[in-house]
């Protein structure tokens, strides 16, 4: 017995009615990017079907490095797979979603972030950056550095959305744009 074994039970039942499908786009053409909050799973606040839209998920929704360069590769290999699938105005369109009672918010207070900091051996001034208190500002900041990020594809819009943990709703904060248009908006 592990914690996982009520879960594994959820799984003989979920197995036992699926049928598996074809390897083909997201049938939202959505890349997610959100917290890994376990109160926000995306596929729960917006209703996902297996195989609508690719989640990437980290502290805070943050657009890291590592999310760009996951969405570099997955604007390569979608252009390479589905080429013919995909419709002519884009491969997809990447959604930040930041939330509010973001638990990376305690990591503006100093006192936390330096004792964070000892704890985990992160650099404080990474913690600090990770540090989502007002989530309208910092999806603001993350979908502009995607939108500058030099390997992102001009086929890939990016939009920002804050969901809100009090009411369960997603209000988009910036409309979704390519990359060739930033800084017009
Ligand atoms: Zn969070």
């Amino acid at each position: 017995m592990t914690k996982m074994s009520p879960l594994l039970e959820r799984n003989e039942q979920f197995a036992a009615a699926y049928t598996p499908g074809p390897l083909g786009p997201p049938a939202a053409q959505v890349v997610i990017v959100t917290c890994l909050d376990h109160r926000v799973d995306p596929g729960i606040t917006l209703g996902l079907q297996l195989g609508d839209a690719v989640v990437i998920r980290n502290t805070g929704g943050r657009v890291t490095k590592a999310v760009i360069d996951d969405i570099a590769y997955l604007a390569f290999l979608a252009g390479q797979l589905f080429s013919g699938q995909v419709a002519a105005e884009g491969l997809f369109e990447v959604a930040v979603v930041h939330h509010t009672q973001c638990g990376t918010g305690f990591l503006a207070d100093p006192g936390f972030r330096q004792r964070a900091a000892e704890a985990t051996g992160l650099p404080e001034a990474a913690l600090e950056a990770w540090a989502v208190t007002d989530p309208r500002t910092t999806v603001r900041d993350d979908v502009e550095r995607l939108l500058a990020a030099p390997s992102l594809s001009p086929k890939v819009s990016v939009s920002g959305h804050v969901y809100d943990i009090a009411t369960g709703r997603v209000t988009t904060v910036m409309d979704a744009r390519h990359p060739q248009l930033a800084g017009t908006n």
